[in-house]
């Protein structure tokens, strides 16, 4: 299909797959596209069954662009404990099973410790299963875009010690304001002139309802970039 991109002038081309039935596939999750525009798409979007499927579609390109583009600077080289990483899935993917786990043990003794990316890795010894490309600033604290300036290599195994030590971070966080709002409410329910600004059922909510409204406040968001990339190719 001939389709221009957003507002660009030029018509590209894309490939999009038709089912036999002549329905139009979604680029992603190959369902069929049932928007008004599907059968004769006009942008890009109308390529996919719907925006979910599109934004998802574009993170995972992106993500995968940013590793291409990191690994012409770092060329796989974990930044933090300077494991090869590139090599090492070079190395691995020749060897049977079990001198994989060997040759992990020779050259990565952190990795071969982590037996849930050990094996991941010497089961399919892609260079995705052993190094990712990490936030230099994390997604929570600001850090989501994916500009190359704040990307790094890390092997996986540094980058779950890095991603663990920012969970501690994060709870600390949310349990911060988790008591911030506590305090605040205290204060306006002990405050006479300002509990008016609380609706009059305020008074009556008891301590289950409350936790239930502080619990939405700091709901946690699910498009995490960790959750997205996992799956196909880990950036974060
Ligand atoms: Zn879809
Ligand atoms: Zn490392």
């Amino acid at each position: 299909v001939n389709l221009r991109r957003g507002y660009q002038k030029k018509e590209k081309e894309y490939t999009q797959a038709w089912s036999v039935s002549n329905e139009p596939l979604c680029k992603l999750c190959q369902k069929p596209c049932k928007g008004n525009n599907a059968k004769e798409p006009e942008y890009f979007e109308d390529l996919f069954c719907d925006l979910a499927c599109y934004e998802d579609y574009r993170t995972r390109a992106s993500s995968r662009f940013i590793r291409q583009e990191l690994f012409q600077i770092e060329h796989g080289i974990c930044t933090n404990c300077k494991l090869d990483c590139h090599q090492l899935a070079t190395r691995l993917r020749p060897l049977p099973l079990e001198r994989r786990r060997e040759y992990v043990n020779k050259v990565a003794p952190e990795l071969f410790a982590r037996k849930n990316l050990l094996e991941t890795l010497v089961n399919d010894p892609t260079e995705g299963n052993a190094w990712h490309a990490d936030h230099i600033i994390p997604v929570f604290r600001g850090g989501g875009e994916c500009r190359l300036e704040n990307m790094r290599t890390l092997c996986v195994a540094c980058h779950a010690d890095v991603t663990a030590a920012q969970c501690v971070e994060r709870r600390l966080i949310r349990s911060k304001a988790r008591k911030q709002l506590k305090d605040t409410l205290n204060e306006l329910r002990n405050n006479p002139n300002q509990t008016n600004l609380l609706a009059d059922n305020r008074k009556e909510t008891d301590c289950s309802e409350e936790e239930e409204e502080e619990d939405e406040l700091l709901v946690e968001v699910p498009g995490s970039s960790y959750s997205i990339d996992q799956k196909i190719s880990p950036a974060s």
